[in-house]
């Protein structure tokens, strides 16, 4: 069974994206531990911006990042004003 299009989705939520979204979560996994958000920190984030009507296609539509990748940095705020996290 297919999933319906889902504008509100995180890249790794879309089977469609499968290959970006490794692509995405090689480029996490290369981040030095330092510069990483702490897991419980990261999935707040992510559970915050799958709410967000700025969230497109897995993009956040305010500053054009993929936001798994922004939320996983952990010096990365949110965008918004006021920001949601960070
Ligand atoms: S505005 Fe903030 S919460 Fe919304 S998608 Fe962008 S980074 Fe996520």
């Amino acid at each position: 069974m297919t999933r319906p299009f889902c504008r509100r989705c995180l890249l790794e939520d879309m089977p469609s994206q499968a290959e970006l979204a490794r692509s995405v979560r090689e480029l996490v996994d290369l981040l030095p531990e330092e510069n990483r958000t702490p897991e419980e920190e990261r999935l707040r984030r992510l559970a915050l911006c799958r709410s967000c009507d700025h969230l497109l296609d897995g993009m956040c539509a305010l500053c054009g990042c993929y936001v798994e990748l922004r939320a996983a940095k952990k010096r990365m705020a949110c965008p918004d004003v006021p920001g949601r996290w960070g």
